[in-house]
């Protein structure tokens, strides 16, 4: 009888599930190697969540061998968007989020368990259902929105749970002839599950990540079928994750309340329940109250927002292994030099409850992460940032390649290291005042610290043009200085100075300071006696000249 139902519900299905048993077969693991998946909808934003899910994926993969793939959930097709497959393709590669199989952009895929697109999988899909149908496990619901609606009404009245359950499932309860009548009759119709569930009962199971979780049994006749021939979320993934043998299902923790229906998916299908692991989200604080990271208040819940701000990926990277594994600042302090994937990922010491977003602490984390760098590598990042996002220092950085690597370099290695760049929009003041492009054509406000009378400061720097020598190192350099200082009545060392205030008109850095403002404008630089090096004695005399005029 149901069988007849089946075949009318889903009459061009006409293979069997056996035969997608058969092809996708189950996987060839080794002992202890996981099967993983990213499943994202193709809908144009990538949130930060995103990134985080993926990453803990991959690393989870990593640490166990096996497999990791891309599918991609397309059956809401309301929420899709053009090249939205290759967008989050592009995007994870930059974070180097390679998958071993899946979607490759929006036509091509790798793997034999394909295909990795939900919208190409109809079929299969159907085929399950028609298998549920005859097995007296899923039906025909032929309520229209208005009776769903009218039901819905009806519930609040009664002040009951609302949905489309047991007695209140109208359509559950019709004959099978009565069906087919309907459907011979024409009626549109949506396919619901059959649930055996009792919402007076719980179901138990282990997380992952949020340990013993126990919740009511699903007893919701939920909609696996929709009236364009395409599943519900809930039915797919679970289709999916079994014919493409997934072990775990590492995923947000919105999904947590939907894992009592899931796993009676999987059981009345007769599929071997994967494990679960719900990753709690990033969160912010704002007046004082968590929430999520929202897509609509946040601009740094985009992907993208950190490319247009220049935060580069290692920095994004290692704030991401900061909020995952709680040990990792403590390892990264310890091990400067090794490179992030030396880290061992650990998923068992993710924290139950939501990481909170720090904006400064990523800062901090990038600030660091550049440090690392080489010249070069700040020089290729920042210019490959700068050719989209400031064009004019992009053009000033090309045309002083080694005079740029040189100022970027300066204080780079050794005991103190320079922090003045935390993202790579920060170049633009790191280095707009040593192109002369910029300094020349600029009215700057030159402000000393205890020198300020025009006069005096005129005569130091003439004293200093006559003197200065690109070749001197930097001991002859300094001595120079103090020279000049102990000529014009400063002291040759501070601590003279604190001892004897009153005989001297100030001190060697007060004289230094002079230098540095009238020739970068700036009371804080990177090592004077480098910059000057880089300058060059004619760019020094025409700064000079500048200021004196
Ligand atoms: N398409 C779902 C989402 O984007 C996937 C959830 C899952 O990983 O199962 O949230």
């Amino acid at each position: 009888m149901s069988k007849e139902l089946a075949d009318l519900t889903l009459p061009n299905i006409d293979k069997d599930i056996s035969y997608y048993e058969e092809l996708y077969k189950p996987r060839d693991l080794k002992e202890g190697e996981v099967v993983v998946r990213f499943a994202p909808s193709p809908t144009g934003f990538i949130h930060l969540g995103s990134l985080y899910i993926s990453c803990i994926n991959k690393l989870f993969r990593e640490t166990k061998g096996g497999v990791f793939y891309l599918r991609i959930e397309d059956t809401d097709k309301k929420r899709e968007v053009e090249n939205g497959i290759s967008e989050i393709v592009n995007s994870l590669a930059q974070y180097g989020i390679v998958f071993d199989e899946g979607m490759v952009n929006e036509f091509d895929e790798v793997g034999n368990y394909g295909p990795y697109v939900q919208s190409k999988r109809k079929d299969i899909y159907q085929a399950y259902v028609k298998y549920l149908i005859a097995e007296g496990k899923a039906y025909p619901c032929f309520c229209t929105e208005d009776d769903l609606n009218s039901l819905r009404e009806e519930q609040e009245k009664l002040k009951v749970r609302t949905g489309y359950y047991r007695s209140f499932a109208k359509c559950r309860n019709l004959t099978v002839d009565q069906m087919i009548e309907k459907i011979k009759n024409g009626e549109k119709y949506i396919i619901r599950l059959r649930s055996m569930g009792d919402y007076n009962k719980k179901i138990q199971y282990k997380d992952g990540i949020k340990g013993e979780i126990e919740f009511p049994e699903n007893d919701q006749d939920i909609v696996i079928l929709k009236s364009d021939g395409l599943p519900t979320y809930h039915f797919a993934h679970v289709v999916d994750d079994h014919l493409m043998r997934t072990t775990h299902v590492i995923r947000g923790d919105e999904w947590i309340s939907s894992v009592p229906l899931h796993i009676q998916l999987f059981t009345m299908l007769g599929f071997k329940v994967p494990k679960y692991i719900h990753v709690a989200p990033i969160m912010k604080e704002e007046d004082g109250a968590k929430r999520k990271l929202s897509k609509r208040k946040d601009p740094e819940a985009a992907v993208s927002y950190y490319t247009q701000e220049g935060i580069p990926v290692i920095s994004v990277k290692e704030y991401l292994y900061n909020l995952m594994n709680s040990n990792f600042e403590q390892w990264r302090r310890s091990n400067q030099d090794k490179d992030l994937s030396e880290f061992e990922f650990n998923i068992n010491k993710m924290s139950p409850s939501g990481a909170l977003f720090d904006h400064i602490k990523l800062l901090d984390v990038s600030k660091n992460a550049i440090a690392r760098m080489t010249a070069q590598e700040v020089y290729d990042l920042g210019l490959q940032w700068a050719k989209i996002y400031d064009v004019e220092l992009a053009t000033l950085m090309e045309k002083y390649k080694d005079y740029t690597i040189n100022l970027l370099d300066i204080e780079r290695t050794g005991k103190k290291i320079r922090k003045d760049i935390s993202k790579w929009s920060d170049l633009r003041d790191v280095l707009e005042y040593m192109y002369d492009e910029i300094f020349l054509a600029k009215e700057y406000e030159y402000v000393y610290q205890t020198i300020n009378d025009k006069n005096e400061i005129t005569n130091i720097l003439n004293e200093y043009i006559k003197v200065y020598d690109v070749n001197d190192d930097k001991d002859i350099w300094f001595n120079k200085i103090k020279d000049i200082s102990e000529k014009l009545g400063y002291a040759r060392e501070v601590k003279d100075y604190k001892e004897h205030p009153e005989k001297f008109k100030g001190h060697v850095g007060d004289v230094s300071m002079v230098i540095r403002v009238a020739i970068t404008t700036r009371q804080m630089t990177p090592d004077l006696y480098e910059l000057l090096k880089a300058l060059g004695k004619e760019r020094i005399n025409i700064r000079i000249e500048k200021y004196i005029k």
